[in-house]
């Protein structure tokens, strides 16, 4: 294994930021965290925070950053739509500007750069599962596209200092991902419907139900993140990371519901705009040329994600009872 690297992670302390962190430490190497702390928080990382070959430092992306290292993962940008949707505007400068100044700062450092891009940039798909080849089906003007198109043109950004530049390129498509760490109110279904159940309240389907989605547990998009960046120059991706298995928000909510032996009801929502109908990568790319496919089943990332929830909703109880 190599180790000793100086390695930048934008957004690392995030959900996925925060994990890839400790396993590149866990690893032997050097860590520089950046995060503007929009979605991340310091306890995200607190167990980083002591190591010698951990700093954090509080800095926007949209703004120029000047740094030695060797690898950059660049996952700065909120992922929930709710949060992206906040502050549409800095979305998009999010993915678009900060992608230019984290591919400025590896053009100057020689450095490897990975892209963290979505799912989201097949749109609502006309084709399934979605493999790598498809353009998409995307609005460019409703309120999901400040995302989805800040990180189309952050792809095509990459790909453009690649191709003009020679600038060894990595870019992921991340399909939904979840596990512990995520935020009680950070929006996205897998938190919703486990908060909702371990509180006994209603589960908040978000139209029919019949939507289908693809989730993935963390570590193993972790491990799939750390071997595209190891994998030979000329792997440049785009290339789908996610779990194969599709299930309808139907689904999800049952199997919540079964393993948190919640009394909670399932209550209809009306369905965002531009929601998706259905998404499933086609993963034959990623065991192909990076050896990888998931190894967590659905039940069982619940499961652990749901213990942490368990346990997180409990401290904020007995915070609670302590003030009252
Ligand atoms: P997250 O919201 O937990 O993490 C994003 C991090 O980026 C946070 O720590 C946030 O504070 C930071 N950030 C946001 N704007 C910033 C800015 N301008 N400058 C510096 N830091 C900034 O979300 P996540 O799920 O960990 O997602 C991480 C990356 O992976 C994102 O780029 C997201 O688009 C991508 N992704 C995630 C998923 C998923 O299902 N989790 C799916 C597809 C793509
Ligand atoms: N969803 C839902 N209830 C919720 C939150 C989300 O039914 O409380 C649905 C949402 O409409 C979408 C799916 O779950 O169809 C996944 O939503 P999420 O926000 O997690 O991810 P994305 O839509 O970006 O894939």
């Amino acid at each position: 294994m190599d180790t000793g690297k100086r390695i930048l992670v934008t957004g690392g302390a995030g959900f996925l930021g925060s994990f890839l962190c400790e396993r590149l430490i866990a690893e032997g190497h050097e860590v520089i965290c950046v995060d503007n702390f929009f979605t991340g928080r310091r306890r995200n990382v607190a167990k980083l925070l002591d190591d010698r070959r951990f700093e954090i430092i509080r800095h926007d992306v949209t703004f120029p950053l000047y740094l030695e290292v060797d690898e950059i993962y660049n996952l700065a940008c909120p992922a929930s739509p709710i949060h992206y949707q906040f502050d549409p505007v800095q979305t998009t400068k999010t993915s678009v500007h900060g992608a230019i100044n984290m591919l400025g700062l590896a053009k100057r450092t020689g450095a490897r750069i990975l892209q963290a891009s979505t799912s989201e940039v097949y749109g609502d798909p006309e084709y399934h599962p979605q493999r790598e080849d498809y353009w998409g089906h995307v609005n460019p003007i409703g309120p999901r596209s400040c995302y989805d198109e800040g990180k189309r043109c952050a792809e095509t950004l990459f790909f453009d200092y690649w191709r003009q530049y020679n600038l060894p390129i990595k870019v992921a498509r991340i399909f939904n991902t979840y596990g512990p760490r995520m935020r009680p109110d950070d929006g996205r279904v897998v938190s919703n419907f486990i908060v909702q159940a371990l509180e006994n309240k209603p589960i908040t389907i978000y139209g029919s139900g019949e939507q289908t989605r693809s989730f993935c547990f963390v570590t193993d998009l972790i491990d799939g993140f750390v071997r595209l960046m190891r994998s030979s120059k000329d792997v440049t991706g785009p290339i789908n990371l996610g779990n194969p298995g599709e299930f309808t928000m139907i689904e999800l909510a049952k199997l919540v519901v079964e393993l948190t032996g919640s009394r909670s009801a399932i209550e209809h929502r009306p369905l965002p705009t531009d929601d998706p109908r259905q998404r499933r990568p086609d993963i034959s790319r990623a065991q192909e040329v990076l050896g990888w496919e998931p190894k967590v089943a659905l039940r069982e990332g619940l499961v652990e994600t749901i213990r942490y929830f368990d346990e997180l909703l409990g401290e904020v109880a007995q915070r609670a009872e302590a003030v009252a």
